[in-house]
């Protein structure tokens, strides 16, 4: 069914180190949206992102991505569905260089060759990595390591992409590059999910904004309404730009 969301959360409580971190989470999520996860710091955000995206076995509730129980899946099935970008994206690199890491997946995947080259051809194109291919991943300057990761979380057809602070650290100038390329992406038909403490890039460009406080949901709606509400602003510790 068209209506039908992306992704359903149903009753999500997790627990690190024995502490209670989310408790009782549901959200859905339509296939298409750009969606936010905001909150102060410590709020859940980046376990609910972890969750979501099946890095993490909840004790309790649900997690249903596009028909998938994701902590039922299988590791591969889960990366053909979600892509997850870590914070720090030079932690997931495997390869010697930027068009080795993009094959990685797909080789892994038995893909052939030919077609191997083929869709990283694709790939670099479209994440402006063509001229870095022989380059080693660590040499890449932030801006670059950021497309490569989303790159080489995507390369197994993933239409979920879930990134946790895809921003840190960068000016503006940079941060506005990821979210162009992000943009692009969304518009295509990919689905973005991001936790982020960056309030200029929720506010113009998520369609919708989950805010968490304390391991709980207090609102998941759309954005402008969300940041309208000055109390919920304030009791979030959310800083509108
Ligand atoms: P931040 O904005 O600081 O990244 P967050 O909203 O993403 O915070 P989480 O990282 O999901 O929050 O952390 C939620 C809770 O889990 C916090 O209270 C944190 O102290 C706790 N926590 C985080 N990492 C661990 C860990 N490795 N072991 C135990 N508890 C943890």
């Amino acid at each position: 069914r068209d209506d039908a969301p992306l992704i359903s959360v149903t009753g999500l409580t997790v627990d690190r180190s024995r502490r209670r971190v989310l408790e009782s989470i549901d959200l859905s999520v339509h296939a298409g949206e750009f969606v936010a996860i905001v909150g102060a710091n410590g709020a859940g955000k980046t376990t609910l992102l972890q969750a979501i995206a099946g890095v993490r076995r909840p004790p309790r509730g649900t997690v249903v991505v596009d028909g998938l129980d994701v902590h039922r899946a299988d590791a591969r099935t889960l990366s053909s569905r979600i892509g997850f970008v870590f914070q720090n994206p030079e932690h997931q690199f495997v390869s010697h260089t930027v068009f080795d890491e993009l094959a990685h997946g797909l080789r892994l995947r038995r893909v052939p060759e030919p077609e191997v080259q083929e869709r990283v051809a694709d790939l670099l194109g479209r994440f402006g990595l063509e001229e870095r291919a022989q380059t080693h991943p660590f040499l890449l300057s932030g801006g670059e390591k950021r497309r490569l990761s989303v790159g080489t979380a995507l390369v197994a057809g993933a239409t979920l992409l879930a990134l946790d602070e895809p921003t840190f650290g960068q000016d503006r100038a940079r941060a506005d590059e990821l979210l162009g390329l992000l943009r692009r992406l969304n518009a295509d038909g990919t689905t973005i999910l991001i936790v982020t403490h960056d309030m200029q890039l929720v506010t113009e460009h998520a369609d919708r904004t989950v805010v968490l406080a304390e391991g709980r949901m207090l609102r998941a709606g759309p954005t402008a309404e969300v940041f309208a509400d000055d109390e919920l602003v304030e009791r979030a510790g959310l800083r509108p730009p």
